[in-house]
């Protein structure tokens, strides 16, 4: 078992930043995602966890060890990666055995080892098969095997599943949650799937440019979005983020946007009146009652769920989200009702800190 710190962390490609000064704190036997866009820098900070690339400045710690000069195969840890290497001509106990073999492990340790790691994974009845008799959420098990046999102190999983589809990916989100939950292993996995991170990991660490934007459970992430980012980027459909201004009213602050006055959640002490953005989740508007009024210019269907856009005031967009049972119609004027007490205030600009 071990905790990972990443101290401080740059990291450079030429002039470009991919890695802006890192500081993440994963404990030992946590559950940590990595969630952002192409390009945030996760995969970056795998890699360099890994081995596979020197920071530019700061310190990585594994466990006690200062591992920055380290070679990766010293570091203790094991990769998954979402482009899976098997070998053809092995059989898939012999795949999962080979980091055994590898590193010296006594012949006769290796059938109890696979044994166990093929009963995790469910992969009894395929241990004699070769890697193209397999599908690929079978053969992507195997690999994921491969890394488990060796009980390391970090496991390290980068888009495991994104080459599988929707149905297994749900189905190894589960097996995942459960391995982790039985081998109690820190686990770092690296994902742009807001899905994934949300449902397996115990903290998400939310990367944008470089910069970590957010740290905290997928709870906290989804209630409390620490800037105006993370709130757009956490939850489907998105947050309706209204850019206004924050105005002094009678006793308080109220927000302003053209045709629409809303009223405000408790904020901190950092609120003043000016420039603002206000959010509203798609659930906490209400159709069919209220004071505000809206225009529905679309309606999308899932089945269980309906997701309305209407148009309120002069010509803000709200995504609202209902049961699969309300039927609304495009062109239809509502009363609609705002749940202010759950609605979220920023700062403007892209990263407008939540106020
Ligand atoms: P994706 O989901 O697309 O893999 P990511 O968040 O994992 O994205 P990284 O692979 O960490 O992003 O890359 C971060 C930034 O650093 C990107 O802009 C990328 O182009 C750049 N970058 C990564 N590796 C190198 C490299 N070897 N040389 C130059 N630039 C690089």
């Amino acid at each position: 078992m071990a905790k990972v710190v990443f101290d401080n962390v740059r990291k450079e490609f030429g002039a470009y930043t991919a890695l802006n000064g890192l500081n993440l704190t994963i404990n030992s036997g946590e559950f940590v995602a990595l969630l952002g866009p192409s390009g945030c820098g996760k995969t970056t900070t795998l890699r360099m966890l890994a081995g596979l690339e020197a920071p530019s400045s700061g310190d990585i710690r594994i466990g006690e060890n200062r591992v920055n000069d380290m070679a990766p195969g010293e570091r203790d840890i094991a990769m998954v990666f979402q482009s899976y290497a098997l070998y053809p001509h092995m059989t898939v106990a012999e795949n999962i055995a080979y980091p055994l073999k590898k590193r010296g492990v006594p012949k006769a340790e290796h059938p109890a080892k696979v044994a166990r790691i093929a009963e995790m994974l469910h992969l009894e009845p395929m241990l004699k098969r070769k890697p193209r008799q397999l599908s690929g959420g079978q053969q992507q098990r195997v690999a994921l095997g491969r890394a488990l046999v060796r009980d390391p102190k970090v496991f390290l999983l980068d888009e495991p599943l994104s080459n599988l589809d929707a149905k297994l990916r749900g189905h190894m989100r589960a097996e995942l949650i459960e391995l982790h939950r039985t081998l109690g292993r820190t686990m770092v996995y690296v994902t742009h799937d807001q899905l994934e991170a949300m449902t397996m990991a115990n903290r998400i660490a939310i990367m944008e440019g470089g910069n970590l934007q957010q740290f905290a459970p997928p709870a906290e992430v989804y209630a409390k979005p620490a800037n105006r980012f993370v709130a757009s980027f956490i939850g489907t459909p998105g947050m309706t983020l209204i850019d206004g201004e924050l105005v002094s009213e009678a006793g308080g602050l109220a927000f302003r946007a053209p045709g629409l006055s809303l009223g405000l959640p408790a904020l901190t002490d950092k609120a003043r009146p000016g420039a603002a953005a206000y959010g509203i989740r798609p659930e906490d508007i209400h159709l069919g009652e209220g004071d505000l009024r809206g225009r529905v210019i679309l309606v999308e269907q899932t089945g269980h769920e309906n997701i309305i856009t209407l148009i309120a005031g002069e010509g803000h967009h709200l995504i609202v989200r209902v049961p699969g049972t309300e039927i609304y119609r495009v062109g239809e004027e509502l009363p609609l009702r705002i749940d202010t007490r759950r609605v979220h205030v920023f700062e403007t600009g892209p990263n407008g800190a939540r106020l």
